[in-house]
């Protein structure tokens, strides 16, 4: 059984998302506050916790700082639309993925299972597939419809970065993060988004509208096809 908190204080919203949840086969709690969250989180094990951002008696972020303190239980947010700023934060402060109200509950599902999955399994495989690109990790090469295509160091290493979190939002901190670890050379953001297009270029059919590497405004990136390895 996965054990899922939500806390949100829009009482039609949850009782929508827990009615949704609990007909997958979720177990659910809900709490509506700052407080009854930390109360609930100190006395039982949960598998993932959904997380609004504005709450009566504080926000999700302090939440979130207080979850992670010492947990790694996944965190989505759920954000109002003009919350893209915080959303960075969030990111950044520890949580894995958000959704923006209004949200279909199709999207807020197939998140969860993104995210839970990431937790549960990681992709072990010789080899990512995801649409027509493959990599092959033992020889770091990559492939386009079978045609190997040249990605610098840098490129190549990005593109893990988004294929291994795939559907998952990554803020542009936490690709630059990822980045500076592996590289140890200073990556700046400017030079972030000239990766961005050059791997585009290479990798997309049509690189204005490109169906791998989705640009979330004032957030990040997202790697919008599922992954298999
Ligand atoms: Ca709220």
């Amino acid at each position: 059984m996965t054990n899922l908190l939500l806390v949100e204080d829009d009482t039609t919203l949850s009782l929508g998302i827990v009615y949704s949840l609990e007909k997958e086969g979720y177990k659910v709690d809900k709490v509506n506050t700052v407080e009854s969250a930390k109360n609930i989180i100190d006395d039982k094990k949960f598998d993932l916790i959904i997380l609004d951002i504005g709450l009566p008696d504080g926000d999700g972020f302090e939440l979130c700082k207080y979850i992670r303190q010492n947990r790694t239980t996944p965190i989505i947010f759920l954000s109002a639309e003009d919350e893209e700023v915080n959303i960075v934060m969030a990111l950044d402060m520890g949580g894995d993925d958000y959704i923006t109200k209004p949200f279909r509950i199709n999207e807020l599902l197939s998140r969860i299972k993104a995210v839970l999955r990431r937790y549960n399994k990681t992709l072990l495989g010789q080899n990512l597939q995801s649409g027509d690109i493959k990599v092959d990790l033992l020889s770091n090469k990559v492939f386009v419809k079978d045609e190997e295509i040249n990605l610098t160091a840098s490129e190549y290493k990005l593109l893990l970065i988004l294929m291994k979190n795939f559907k998952i939002a990554l803020s542009r901190l936490q690709i630059l993060e990822n980045l500076w670890d592996t590289e140890g050379d200073f990556v700046d953001d400017n030079s972030l988004s000239v990766y961005i297009k050059r791997l585009r270029e290479k990798i997309e059919e049509d690189f204005s509208q490109p169906k791998y590497i989705k640009t979330l405004r004032g957030v990040g990136y997202m790697w919008d096809m599922e992954v298999v390895s």
